[in-house]
């Protein structure tokens, strides 16, 4: 699990830390631009206005990360990181066996050969009882109502 560390205290309570700010060249974010990193003096690491500038930390190396912060004087937390939804799926349409509603599940989109399915249990969008459909490839959400 990935982590970003945000402060929680002081005049930069809210920012995330991120990469060192080196200048205008590189910022693309217009966010940056009108409210632009801050160095820590004394660590390699700035305060970011916004979570796009945020450094992804491994979970063992927050609270390393967090001690240096508050030797510094920053109190922080760590704030999990919240996986972007995944693009490649393909829909697959089912039926719920006990209601009969239409519905259907997103399945990962792996670009290997389509092995036999395996038998997974998802939860009916509508009698919300219990079933198993087929699928080639892991579920990554739904079912979803069409
Ligand atoms: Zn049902």
């Amino acid at each position: 699990m990935m982590h970003r560390i945000r402060i929680t205290s002081g005049e930069y309570k809210g920012r995330y830390i991120g990469g060192t700010f080196s200048g205008w060249g590189l910022i693309t974010n217009p966010e940056a631009r009108e409210n632009p990193p801050v160095n820590i003096t004394g660590a390699p690491y700035a305060l970011h206005a916004t979570e796009l500038g945020a450094t992804q930390f491994f979970n063992a190396n927050t609270e390393d990360v967090r001690a240096k912060l508050k030797a510094l004087g920053f109190e922080s937390e760590a704030v999990e990181e919240v996986v972007a939804p995944r693009q490649n799926y393909v829909k697959i349409p089912t039926e719920c066996p006990h209601c009969h509603a239409k519905q259907e599940v997103h399945v990962e989109a792996l670009t290997r050969f389509a092995q036999m399915g395996t038998p997974l249990p998802v939860v009916c969008v509508k009698c919300e009882k219990g079933f198993e459909i087929m699928v080639p490839d892991p579920i990554i959400g739904g079912p979803f109502p069409v």
